[in-house]
């Protein structure tokens, strides 16, 4: 099959799916993305994606090295560790990356601190004539001659030897190739909001979330996590390449709890945007002045809340020329950090088959095959796991909550039990 032309065709610009298009760009095979988002920055709201040695090691295999660096240059401040509190910002659980840990600011494993708009940017990069947008995927059709089409709704089709659905956790691609793929409810009801970092927001702000992740463990299953968002400044030119967006310094929290807390009318499924910030209030009576000062001093239009959903564990299914990429698989919710990161895994995976596959070196079935099995064992491994991770900082049950305080207690003075319990 070496010589035959081949042509990859990806529904979703979104994080996987331009990873994926860079790394078969920088090796020459034809492919095309299709995004219904009008322009490049339509929607594109800043949140942190914190990437880590998976995702890092993932855009190594896609981009050129000079872009990741330039990623790296521009990326925020890396923590300086992780910290379990409880509601009173009493010490659970303290994870310090100091000088020789690998997860250091210099360490080879450091997270690197991305804000999602900045990362898209950087992966649009030299795709110009391969990313289209306003193109928004209703069906894809299996054709005779071994082909798959894919319809837009403006009418137009694309024809190609393999479809990738990357079109994130509402995929239209997965519901026509797995319609019996179930995205459900948690039960669980997330609010959050940013604070735009100043002196005295520094301050004022607990001691541990200036130094990184910060999860802290309310009474009756309601949790509070917090981080901020700063930036080096004395960066050489790195600041005039970067969109003043990217660089926004904020103080971002995010609180969780079971949908009936909020005590919601019946027609609505979370706390409209204008309520958000005095329901969350209202459910941390008795916490700390400094976390109450944090949800309460929140600038009003960063302020958002979500259903947290989560998909369901399914086995392989007999490969066909139609395959999915991240979230549009194995969405996740946001307990662990890692759904932007098995994305890219998935990219760096996939891109290895069809690199391979249009070089001639294997068939397109088994190669996809082979990719589908263990990307649905870790993607859904990673699923799991921060279900896991949900239910452990929402549970209402006192023993359990009890329990999970003393592991972090004794975590917390045993060191050498730290790499495991941040990789578990
Ligand atoms: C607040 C927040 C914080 C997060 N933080 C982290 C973190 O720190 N670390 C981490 O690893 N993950 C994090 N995540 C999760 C992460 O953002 C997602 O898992 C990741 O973006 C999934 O990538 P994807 O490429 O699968 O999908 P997406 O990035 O969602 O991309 C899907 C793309 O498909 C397009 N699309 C959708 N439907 C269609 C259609 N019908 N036709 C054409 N195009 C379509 C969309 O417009 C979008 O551009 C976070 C998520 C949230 C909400």
């Amino acid at each position: 099959m070496a010589g035959k032309p081949f042509r990859v065709i990806i529904v979703g610009a979104g994080t996987g799916g331009l990873c994926l298009a860079q790394g078969l760009r920088s090796r020459n095979v034809d492919v095309d993305v299709f995004e219904r988002d009008a322009t490049k920055t339509e929607r594109l709201q800043g949140y942190r994606l914190s990437i880590d040695q998976t995702g890092r090691r993932s855009l190594e295999a896609c981009l050129p090295q000079s872009r990741l660096e330039r990623l790296v240059a521009q990326s925020a401040r890396p923590s300086e560790g992780v910290t379990f509190l409880d509601h009173r910002l009493n010490r659970l659980l303290a994870i310090d990356f100091h000088p020789g840990h690998p997860r250091a600011s210099n360490g080879s494993d450091r997270d690197m601190p991305v804000g999602r708009a900045a990362l898209r940017r950087m992966l649009l990069e030299g795709l110009d004539d391969v990313v289209h947008f306003g193109k928004t995927f209703e069906r894809f059709e299996e054709r005779p001659d071994g082909t798959v089409a894919a319809h837009f709704a403006d009418g137009s089709v694309a024809t190609g030897d393999v479809l990738v659905g990357a079109d994130g956790a509402s995929s239209r691609v997965r519901r026509q190739l797995l319609p019996d793929a179930q995205r459900v409810d948690t039960g669980i009801v997330a609010v959050s909001g940013k604070r735009a970092m100043n002196d005295s927001v520094r301050a004022t702000t607990p001691a541990a979330i200036l130094r990184g992740p910060t999860l802290i463990l309310g009474p009756h299953g309601r949790f509070l996590f917090a981080g901020a968002v700063e930036y080096d400044h004395n960066h050489g030119n790195v600041e005039d390449e970067t969109a003043p967006a990217d660089r926004d310094e904020y103080v971002m929290w995010g609180f969780s709890t079971r949908r009936e807390a909020f005590a919601l009318p019946r027609d609505r499924e979370t706390p409209e945007a204008g309520a958000s910030k005095d329901a969350v209030v209202a459910l941390m009576s008795g916490w700390h002045p400094g976390l109450l000062r944090l949800v309460r001093q929140s600038d009003d239009s960063t302020l958002t809340s979500f259903r947290v959903q989560t998909s369901v564990p399914i086995d392989p299914w007999p490969t066909r020329r139609v395959t999915l990429l991240g979230d549009a698989l194995h969405n996740m919710t946001p307990f662990r950090g890692i759904g932007a990161n098995t994305a890219l895994r998935d990219a760096a995976a996939l891109h290895r088959a069809l690199v391979a596959v249009s070089g001639g070196a294997s068939d397109l079935l088994p190669a996809l095959a082979a990719y589908e099995r263990a990307m649905i064992d870790y993607g859904f491994r990673a699923v799991r796991a921060s279900l896991r991770e949900m239910h452990r900082v929402h549970s209402t049950n006192p023993l359990a909550r009890g329990f999970t305080k003393t592991v972090f207690r004794v975590v917390d003075r045993i060191p050498p039990l730290q790499g495991p319990f941040l990789s578990a």
